[in-house]
């Protein structure tokens, strides 16, 4: 039987592809994580049967309860939430991508606790873009200062950079702030620093993920085209 969640989800795999085709990009290049929060394990699990090979969830707490349920299906979790530093224990235990970096020492906790469990945790660092105070992540200004750091930290894996932009669903609004995020990639990648590729670029939602595929999106975050509203 198709559900609503499977032809949602169908429908969306298209636009990516079409999108990464306009922008003269191969389709594999472009992820899908599909954004669970507030979502019932049972929906998280037909996600997966139609096809999801990626979840984000936004909560520890939350998270680990679906992960309880769900932790044998084949999927990748990632973690695209605020993240506390108590709670950087289970997010190292749980999750293969952490998107929300933005600070030293959030940083070293998720590296003190991968260090407990012999991992080498894969992070990216979460940029403020728009330099909105309600916004999380690390000024721009500031991303190089806290990548160096990153590279000496021995359980942290640098994969690239994430941003939330302003306006969401004016998708012409945000262009230019997913092109500073991949500007500020392209300059953090002059450094050249040592095991570090930056390959992705986590940008991009229902509202906008077109425009962000089209500004080199890597990791494209999405709940509501396939989940539905959420409550
Ligand atoms: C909720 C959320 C998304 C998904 O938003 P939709 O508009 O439902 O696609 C993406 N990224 C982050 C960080 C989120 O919190």
């Amino acid at each position: 039987m198709m559900t609503a969640i499977s032809q949602n989800l169908t429908a969306i795999q298209t636009h990516i592809a079409e999108a990464a085709l306009t922008a003269g990009r191969a389709p594999d290049e472009v992820q899908l994580v599909a954004v669970s929060k507030t979502i019932a394990a049972e929906d998280i699990r037909r996600a997966i049967e139609s096809g999801v090979t990626v979840l984000g969830e936004n909560y520890i707490q939350e998270a680990r309860a679906k992960f309880e349920q769900l932790s044998t299906l084949p999927a990748a979790w990632h973690f695209i939430g605020h993240l506390q530093t108590n709670k950087a224990k289970y997010a190292v235990r749980q999750f293969d991508l952490i998107h929300t970096v933005d600070s030293s020492r959030v940083a070293k906790a998720i590296n003190r606790e991968a260090a407990k469990i012999d991992k080498i945790q894969q992070i990216l660092i979460q940029v403020n873009i728009s330099k909105e105070e309600t916004k999380a992540g690390i000024e721009t200004e500031k991303v190089a200062e806290l990548a160096e750091e990153i590279v000496h930290l021995d359980h942290l894996k640098l994969k690239g950079l994430m941003t939330m932009p302003p306006f969401f669903n004016a998708p012409e609004k945000v262009r230019p702030f997913f092109r500073r995020l991949r500007e500020t990639r392209d300059q953090l990648r002059q450094r050249n620093l040592p095991g570090v590729d930056l390959a992705e670029l986590s940008m991009g939602m229902t509202g906008d993920f077109e425009v962000a595929i089209a500004e080199g999106a890597t990791l494209v975050r999405i709940g509501t085209a396939i989940f539905g509203e959420r409550a």
